[in-house]
């Protein structure tokens, strides 16, 4: 990222929301569950599974919790409704987990349960590494009460990851498992994860073929970054991996060109489709990372973006 941009990573505070809203708006589908249904089926028309998250986290009250899980109830309904090609991800901490776990736990059980009432998967997005244990050992307990269809996620910039991965794929209950293998988002310290960007696109590349390697179920290769996408489809190629194992992941409004050319080339793409109306901490999290921010945000200001 140039100096430039990096400099407007930091004024991002300072910026007017409903302009963060607008550059932001290739990143989210709307605030309502109708603008969901609709960029989903859209996806879905030119070849993309999706998975629909609903905005919200850091929340104060257990009612929010339940409003969240309501929401991802309606969300499955949809899905099964409109017969679109979607699952679902969420986050352990808009269902309570820092509030209440047991509670957390009823609650994510039982969305689970409709999901699979309906045929349907649940991931489970990671979040930053206070929950990175407790997510896991949730995940664990799921598998331990008989639920097949939900994943986790594994950031690549921990350096606990290759641990958690074994620990998960020689599990008496946890082998198997699908898991998303992403970079990371979070801003974590040194001693617990790698900073340096060539050192994380090491252990993206360590750790997804360690997950084929020890018998992973699928595993969502979540990255728009381009030695990474490279190397995945020579991986995929070389070891001529089947196609129910993989499938690519990318975010709505990132890297809409690679996407393309991954469907062409008859891999699985899955978009992950956040709405809601507690849109601005994602948005904010995704400017963070887009490497040409600066113009966007210069152009919002004047009112041409
Ligand atoms: C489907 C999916 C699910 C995810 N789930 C999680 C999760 O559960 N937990 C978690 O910690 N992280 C999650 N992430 C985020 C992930 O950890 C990274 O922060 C994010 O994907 C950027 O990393 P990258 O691999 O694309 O590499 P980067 O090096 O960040 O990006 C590579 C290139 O992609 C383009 N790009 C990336 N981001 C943007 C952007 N916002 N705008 C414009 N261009 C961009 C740029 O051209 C950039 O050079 C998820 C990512 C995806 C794709």
């Amino acid at each position: 990222m140039k100096l430039f941009d990096r400099a407007v990573v930091g004024l991002l505070p300072l910026i007017p929301k409903p302009v963060v809203r607008k550059i932001a708006d290739r990143y989210i589908a709307g605030e309502t569950l109708d603008e969901a249904a609709r960029t989903v089926r859209r996806l879905n028309e030119v070849g993309c599974e999706a998975t629909v998250d609903v905005l919200g986290e850091f929340i104060t009250d257990f009612r929010e919790a339940e409003e969240t899980a309501a929401a991802y109830h309606d969300v499955l309904d949809r899905i099964r409704q409109d017969k679109l090609r979607s699952n679902v991800s969420i986050k352990l901490t808009a269902f309570g987990l820092s509030l209440d776990g047991a509670k957390c736990y009823a609650l994510v059980k039982k969305l689970v349960g409709h999901a699979r009432e309906l045929g349907n998967f649940v991931r489970i997005d990671m979040e930053d590494s206070p929950v990175t244990t407790q997510t896991l050992d949730l995940y664990r307990q799921l598998r331990r009460d008989g639920f097949e269809n939900v994943g986790v996620v594994i950031q690549a910039y921990l350096r606990r990851s290759p641990n958690d991965v074994r620990e998960l794929l020689s599990g008496e209950l946890t082998r198997g498992t699908s898991f998303r293998l992403c970079k990371g988002i979070y801003v974590e310290p040194p001693e617990i994860a790698f900073k340096d960007r060539e050192e994380i696109r090491n252990a993206y590349k360590s750790v997804l073929r360690q997950m084929f390697r020890e018998g992973s179920r699928r595993v969502g290769i979540a990255t728009h970054d381009p030695p990474l996408i490279e190397d995945a489809r020579s991986l995929l190629r070389e070891q001529q991996i089947p196609k129910e194992r993989y499938e690519f992941q990318m975010l709505l409004g990132v890297a809409p060109a690679w996407r393309k050319r991954l469907v062409e080339e008859g891999h699985t793409v899955r978009i992950y489709v956040p709405f809601g109306k507690s849109w601005y901490g994602y948005s904010v999290r995704r400017l963070k990372e887009n490497p040409s921010i600066a113009g966007y945000v210069a152009k919002a200001m004047i009112g041409l973006g």
